[in-house]
């Protein structure tokens, strides 16, 4: 009897660790940079996502962990969604209604 009712803990506490994963855990992006072409992986807090009125002014930003060059990529929809996602910093560079 205890030892179904253990069981049955288990499953809800894994459940929940699960749904804490999904807003907790650290999401790592993969980028690159241009000047060094080093390839690495960035935790949410290391990226600025930009949003501005048109996809041309949508950008994220990150500087460079090998050579320290602050690097400006543009974002389309599903990179936007995907940083806001991870939990990156979002500048609104144009001024909603
Ligand atoms: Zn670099």
């Amino acid at each position: 009897m205890s030892e179904s009712a253990t069981t049955g803990v288990t499953g809800m506490s894994v459940a929940a660790a699960f749904a804490g994963m999904r807003s907790v855990a650290p999401v790592v992006f993969r980028a690159g940079c241009p000047d060094c072409r080093g390839r690495f992986e960035l935790g949410a807090s290391a990226l600025r996502l930009a949003i501005g009125a048109s996809s041309r002014t949508t950008f994220y930003s990150f500087t460079c962990p090998d050579c320290g060059a602050a690097v400006r990529k543009p974002a389309g929809e599903r990179i936007v969604e995907l940083l806001t996602g991870g939990g990156v910093r979002t500048l609104r560079l144009h001024s909603t209604v």
